[in-house]
């Protein structure tokens, strides 16, 4: 286990994922009954900007560094204020040092009947982010493979929820386990909320992940897409997508007025494209 968040915590994929996971919850919010966030791949929960490992790729300063001071049109502004009031609130000073990873968020914005379930593999980063929530009674941190938390936690006992898969992306195949533990997890927790993370980067099968994902018939599918530059230079990402089976109704509106401008704020070089559209339900977009 190579991947450490911490050198990329901040930067445009982040940007993409904590802004649409604050939307998720903020719509989770608005039924007084309790859910509970199931966060797979946790990370430490609470990055320093000024590390050490963070200064040395300084990918936050295209990211979250390009978006916190900016001036946003009224319509994304309101949809971002959760996620950026969050990132504010841990800088009470002003400034950007401190930036919270997806637990971190999650618990900022869950209410007293909410719970979060947590899991990270990595025993450092367990153990930075066990130390983290210590005390928090709303909050379980273990230190467990997430793959098998998508059978093993679920379905919640809350019976409302939302599942975040977040991969690092280290190792071979992961582009088909992610398929394959959302099949898993649906057929235990339909009515689940379910957001799945994964890279745009030269090569990487899109095409194949899209299909192997509409094979599974999942009635409602919604995919939101941003790459701010070109894949043919580079070999890192070069964007990020997004997954979220039974979104709310209201994000696929809201992810028009996002992905446009989170385009043009955050692209590196004119190749930048955005797009949402559904891969199940509602208008799903003819092949070519
Ligand atoms: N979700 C975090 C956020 O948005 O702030 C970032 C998570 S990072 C992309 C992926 C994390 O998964 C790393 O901290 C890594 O140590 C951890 N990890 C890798 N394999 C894992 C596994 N099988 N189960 C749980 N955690 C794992």
């Amino acid at each position: 286990m190579n991947y450490r968040h911490i050198y990329h915590a901040g930067n445009f994929a982040d940007v993409l994922k904590h802004a649409v996971l604050a939307r998720l919850i903020v719509y989770m919010t608005q039924k007084d009954k309790a859910f509970r966030v199931l966060d797979t791949h946790a990370g430490i929960g609470l990055y320093d900007l000024s590390s050490e490992e963070a200064q040395k790729t300084g990918e936050w300063q295209d990211g979250i560094g390009r978006l916190l001071d900016a001036d946003i049109p009224a319509k994304a502004k309101a949809l971002l204020a959760p996620y950026l009031t969050a990132v504010r609130d841990l800088n009470p000073d002003g400034g950007l040092k401190l930036y919270p990873g997806s637990p971190k968020l999650t618990r900022m914005l869950m209410r007293p009947q909410d719970r979060l379930s947590a899991m990270e593999l990595h025993p450092d980063d367990y153990e930075t982010l066990h130390r983290l929530f210590d005390g928090d009674f709303q909050s379980r941190i273990t230190q467990l493979d997430g793959w098998l938390a998508l059978g093993a936690h679920l379905p919640p006992k809350e019976k409302r929820g939302l599942v975040l898969v977040d991969p690092p992306f280290e190792v071979a195949g992961e582009f088909e386990r992610l398929a394959d533990g959302l099949a898993k997890a649906w057929r235990r927790f339909s009515g689940g909320t379910f957001c799945l993370w994964y890279p745009l980067k030269q090569g990487a099968p899109i095409a194949a992940f899209h299909a192997a994902l509409q094979a599974l018939e999942i009635p409602k599918m919604l995919c939101a897409e941003l790459s701010v530059r070109s894949d043919r230079d580079t070999t890192g990402l070069s964007g990020s997508g997004l997954i979220i089976v039974n979104p709310p109704y209201t994000l696929k509106d809201e992810l028009d007025v996002l992905l446009p401008f989170l385009k043009d704020r955050l692209k590196q070089d004119r190749h930048a494209s955005a797009r949402a559209f559904w891969l199940r339900g509602e208008e799903v977009p003819e092949r070519d």
